[in-house]
């Protein structure tokens, strides 16, 4: 449903993603393994189609239909949706706005307080609360992940949803991206922790702007431990590491 052909984002003369080729199929959990800075947050953009960051080279195709010039809306409505490694906080908005406007194009039969019950937040505590910064990081990352699973997108891109939550809440959010899976979406599962990445039915290792492997992910988890450490690629993307498997 998803495909990124030979996809390249320059700055500042630097290619931070260098010829990714990749495959998200309907209703799959592809998860995304990388150290920090290999391009993983920039991959979910460029798919997402923010304006600094449109592809210099390469096409992004949805449904087989080609996005590449189209604009974080119109990618939107088309079923696109991004959680962000860092969410925004929304002064004013309350936490069950917020969701109801996830809701609104949904036909999940889902209700706000559900969708919070699903990220381990008590729907009595977090519905009125303002989207603000009285909220911790972590809070503010399941509230987002909650929205998500709201709106069930087509497809989800979700960055880091397992960043800043602690060890024992991390069941919420695999099971949160299982429902979004049974509810129809697929997802794309941005992640530097090797037991978030193993629920995925595939997983593509990045390095420094390109992809190291694609397969199913105990092969890519085991190929990724066992050559994958802060490294001097890291500034050096133009350089060949690894083809594609
Ligand atoms: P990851 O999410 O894998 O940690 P990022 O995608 O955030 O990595 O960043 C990849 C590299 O691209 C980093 O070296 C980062 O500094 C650089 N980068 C990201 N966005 C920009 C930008 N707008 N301008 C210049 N460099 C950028
Ligand atoms: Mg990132």
């Amino acid at each position: 449903m998803l495909e990124l052909q030979n996809v390249y984002l320059e700055k500042g003369g630097r290619s931070i993603l260098a010829g990714i080729n990749l495959r998200v199929r309907k209703c799959e959990i592809h998860s995304i393994l990388g150290m920090n800075g290999t391009g993983k947050s920039t991959l979910a953009y460029v798919i997402m189609g923010l304006p600094e960051y449109r592809v210099t080279r390469g096409r992004i195709l949805f449904d087989g239909q080609d996005i590449t010039n189209l604009s974080v809306s119109e990618r939107a409505k088309l079923g696109i949706t991004l959680a962000w490694q860092e969410p925004a906080r929304f002064e004013g908005l309350t936490v069950v706005d917020y969701l109801r406007i996830g809701l609104r194009n949904s036909s999940n039969g889902l209700t706000p307080a559900q969708c919070l019950e699903k990220v381990g937040l008590d729907p009595l505590r977090y519905l009125s609360r303002d989207l603000d910064t009285t909220l911790s990081g972590g809070e503010r990352k399941r509230i987002e992940l909650a929205s998500v699973l709201a709106m069930s997108p087509r497809l989800a891109i979700l960055d880091e949803p397992d960043s800043g939550i602690d060890a024992l809440s991390i069941e919420y959010i695999k099971d949160v991206i299982r429902t979004l899976v049974t509810n129809g979406s697929s997802v794309l599962l941005i992640t530097h922790h090797e037991e978030v990445a193993a629920m995925a039915d595939r997983t593509t290792a990045l390095c420094a702007g390109r992809v190291l492997m694609t397969g199913i992910p105990e092969e890519v988890t085991r190929f990724f431990r066992n050559h994958c450490k802060p490294c001097s690629h890291v500034n050096e993307p133009s350089e060949e590491v690894v083809g594609n498997v």
